[in-house]
């Protein structure tokens, strides 16, 4: 076991102890606990399972993602990962699938957002066309308008490629079964940034078990193909900050460090 994990499961013994003594006696199984129980105890080598895709470089290692280069357009790339995502049954929640969610951007970005699935949520409304949920994007173009990023500008996905009904939760396996096509994506995106929202994102991303809380606040080195770095910045999922508002000035200061990273310019208001 590595050391930031034992490190956090003896934080969290002691947490439990402290909930014990003061007489709480159990938690809801709300999507964040839920989520938590899936993952934690993945290693970084559990969450690796699935390989990189084999990427053909043109010249020596690159250091920026821009510069990768994969021989094939990335529109071609990214056209036949949606098809392959809209016939996939490679696990088995596509028996429960309301609807495939590819992503949606344009092919030539400076930021890929990724998010852990979309969720029917518990009214069971689910309209088409949604990315993280009706009030979540209505959300995130809010955020990213507050950093003079247009929401068209940016790719927008998730780890899960299936939307699903509230009750269900997606389990590991199936994160190992689709994580390819998000770094499929990656790779044929080649983003300046990607900024990771939610817990499932940033583990998949960064390979890390950490908790959320631990990961954001700053940059991390994600090496999308040998050579080829892209910094990676985890946040809170606007599911969380729409249940959890007093989070959300934790990311906006998240937002203010991806701002400053891809050189945007400050906000009229700001
Ligand atoms: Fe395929 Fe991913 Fe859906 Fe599973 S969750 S059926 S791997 S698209």
């Amino acid at each position: 076991m590595q050391q930031d994990q034992k490190t956090f499961l003896k934080g969290l013994k002691y947490l439990l102890n402290y909930h014990e003594a003061i007489g709480v006696a159990g938690y809801p199984l709300n999507r964040d606990i839920g989520s938590f129980l899936q993952f934690m105890p993945c290693s970084a080598k559990e969450a690796a399972v699935v390989p990189a895709p084999e990427v053909r470089h043109a010249g020596p290692a690159q250091k920026t993602g821009h510069k990768v280069a994969t021989g094939r357009p990335p529109a071609v790339m990214l056209a036949e990962i949606g098809e392959e995502v809209i016939a996939c049954r490679a696990c088995d929640l596509h028996k429960q699938r309301i609807y495939p969610v590819v992503g949606r951007g344009p092919e030539k970005v400076r930021l890929m957002i990724v998010g852990d699935w979309l969720s029917a949520g518990e009214e069971g409304r689910l309209p088409p066309g949604q990315l993280f949920g009706v009030e979540q994007d209505r959300m995130l173009a809010r955020m990213l308008a507050a950093i003079n990023l247009p929401v068209e500008k940016v790719f927008i996905g998730n780890v899960v490629k299936c939307a699903v009904p509230a009750t269900v939760q997606p389990q590991a396996v199936h994160v190992q079964n689709c994580v390819s096509y998000l770094r499929r994506q990656i790779v044929a995106l080649a983003p300046e940034a990607i900024l990771a929202m939610g817990m499932v994102a940033a583990r998949v991303i960064l390979e890390k078990s950490q908790p959320l809380s631990r990961l954001r606040g700053r940059f991390h080195d994600f090496e999308a193909v040998p050579g080829v770095h892209i910094p990676v910045l985890a946040t809170y999922h606007p599911t969380y900050l729409l249940q959890n508002p007093e989070m959300k000035a934790a990311t906006w200061a998240d937002l203010q460090l991806l701002a400053r990273q891809l050189g945007l310019p400050p906000h009229k208001g700001g």
